[in-house]
């Protein structure tokens, strides 16, 4: 299928899922996750209307910004080694999988201007998946009070694997419970505005429990 149409199709199950929870539509962002397609695919996702990109490797994100004139929105959506911070650090504008303070450290030391960054949460505790505990994640977003390169824009999850509606939707709502924790404390640094949670399978269920970007790879672009 075009970009187009699966974009129209995910736009319609977005918007219903917003006005079931009472949502604004408008308050949720469409991340096209490019990471198993072709440069000239994720043009195609862009010229459907698509700003945001997101992409789960460094050399993703360098090889198709060659593709772009004018640049989409790049968010780095994988596990982010350390050492290839310095790379794509002026090359992308939001990254979700800040999980560890060394990370956080690279990022101060080459970033020039602040980063916005999304804290990743290990909501499921799956050993399988990045992320840092939900027990720990508030005490390591005060942790960063001295970080003036990086402001937590946001939390962002993956939900299990697993056909149970009924865990996925707990695993969001966590999330979320954790994230007005820590709009609470009010810090400058940390608005947290953002909630990064939905893929293919379970944006649905995300929207309706308070995602703000819904990171869709195979259902909006394909996966070949
Ligand atoms: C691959 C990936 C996605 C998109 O997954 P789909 O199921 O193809 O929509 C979303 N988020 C992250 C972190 C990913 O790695």
């Amino acid at each position: 299928m075009d970009v187009a149409s699966n974009l129209h199709n995910i736009e319609t199950r977005i918007n219903e899922a917003a006005e079931r929870a009472g949502r604004n539509p408008g308050d949720i962002k469409i991340i096209a996750v490019t990471k198993y397609v072709t440069a000239a695919r994720a043009k195609e996702a862009y010229e459907a209307g698509i700003r945001n990109l997101g992409e789960n490797r460094s050399e993703g994100i360098l090889a198709k910004r060659e593709f772009f004139d004018e640049q989409p929105i790049w968010h780095f959506i994988g596990s982010l080694q350390t050492r290839k911070v310095k790379s794509i650090i002026d090359k992308v504008n939001i990254i979700h999988s800040l999980d560890r303070i060394s990370l956080a450290e690279e990022i101060q030391k080459r970033a020039e201007n602040p980063v916005e960054c999304l804290v990743q949460v290990n909501v499921s505790g799956e050993d399988t998946k990045h992320g840092i505990t939900p027990q720990e994640t508030i005490e390591f977003v005060k942790q960063l009070a001295n970080f003036d390169k990086i402001r937590i824009i946001g939390l962002m999850t993956m939900a299990p694997l697993t056909d149970n509606h009924d865990v996925i939707r707990q695993c969001f709502k966590d999330l979320k419970n954790l994230q007005v924790q820590i709009q609470n404390l009010l810090l400058p640094y940390a608005p947290c505005r953002e909630l990064s949670m939905g893929m293919s399978n379970d944006f649905e269920i995300a929207v309706e429990e308070g995602s703000t970007m819904v990171r869709i790879g195979t259902a909006l672009v394909g996966n070949e």
